[in-house]
């Protein structure tokens, strides 16, 4: 029985894999962020990149001193002088406040990227997970009517029923997060906020930090998130080592 079981999965997983060969075609996750970059292009955000490896100096800013709790999470590099950055925040705080000063008025920017955190938790949880962070520079609507909007968009754009709800992040304070069936999907911020000071960042803004492998988990209706992270078992959620 659970031989079959077994048999039955090797031999599908088989098939997937050689109809992925037979006509191939970017990654789920590269059609992913192919898919929301030009969405976000033609609501005119501009892309990003920053570097994945970032000062640990600049998650003190972030209100993470040495005993917060995200600070256990990070992995450090350079005797701790430098680490693997465990968001996007601060470099794209560091990109807007200096962008903000040659462009007037609203505008958008967007990092997709790795980041890198120690995680205990299962499922749901990997140590490298890829983030699509969107921030909006002096949005022209309220805050939270304006991440509402954007998550309506975002809904859209990856066929999920994502719902709103106002929680309290460790980091940012009050925040609303995304969710789909109760699992956390993004968590979105906005500014004035007590941590802009630390980046001299003195305009509004909004923004939403969104996990690219939780939406192909969800999407693909599954609750194991290791089927959809960078991978050396599994390809588009099939897996190889059969
Ligand atoms: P959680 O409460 O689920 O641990 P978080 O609130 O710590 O997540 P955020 O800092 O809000 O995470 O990051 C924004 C998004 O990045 C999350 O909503 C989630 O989709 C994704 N994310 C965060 N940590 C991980 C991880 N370890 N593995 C995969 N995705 C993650
Ligand atoms: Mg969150």
């Amino acid at each position: 029985m659970f031989r079959d079981v077994v048999e039955d999965l090797s031999v599908r997983s088989r098939s997937e894999l050689r109809s992925y060969a037979k006509t191939p075609e970017v990654s789920e996750m590269q059609h992913l962020q192919n898919l929301l970059a030009k969405r976000l292009v033609s609501m005119g955000f501009m892309q990003v990149h920053t570097p994945t490896l970032i000062s640990t100096s600049v998650l003190d800013k972030m209100g993470m001193d040495i005993d917060h709790p995200l600070r256990r999470q990070v992995f450090y590099l350079d005797d701790g002088k430098r680490c693997l950055r465990p968001m996007l925040a601060p470099n794209l705080y560091v990109v807007m406040r200096r962008m903000a000063r040659s462009i007037p008025g609203r505008f958008g920017i967007f990092e997709i990227g790795k980041c890198y955190r120690k995680e205990s938790k299962g499922s749901h949880h990997l140590e490298e997970f890829t983030m699509l962070n969107l921030v909006e520079i002096r949005p022209v609507d309220r805050p939270e009517t304006r991440i509402k909007d954007l998550a309506r968009q975002l809904a859209l754009d990856v066929s999920l029923p994502i719902e709103t709800t106002t929680e309290e992040s460790d980091v940012y304070g009050r925040t609303i997060d995304l969710t789909v069936d109760g699992v956390e999907l993004a968590s979105a911020a906005f500014g004035p906020h007590p941590m802009d000071g630390a980046f001299n960042v003195n305009f509004p803004w909004v923004g939403i930090g969104i996990g690219l492998e939780r939406v192909l988990m969800l999407q693909a209706k599954s609750n194991n998130i290791h089927r959809h992270a960078s991978s050396l078992v599994y390809h588009n959620g099939t897996r190889m080592d059969i």
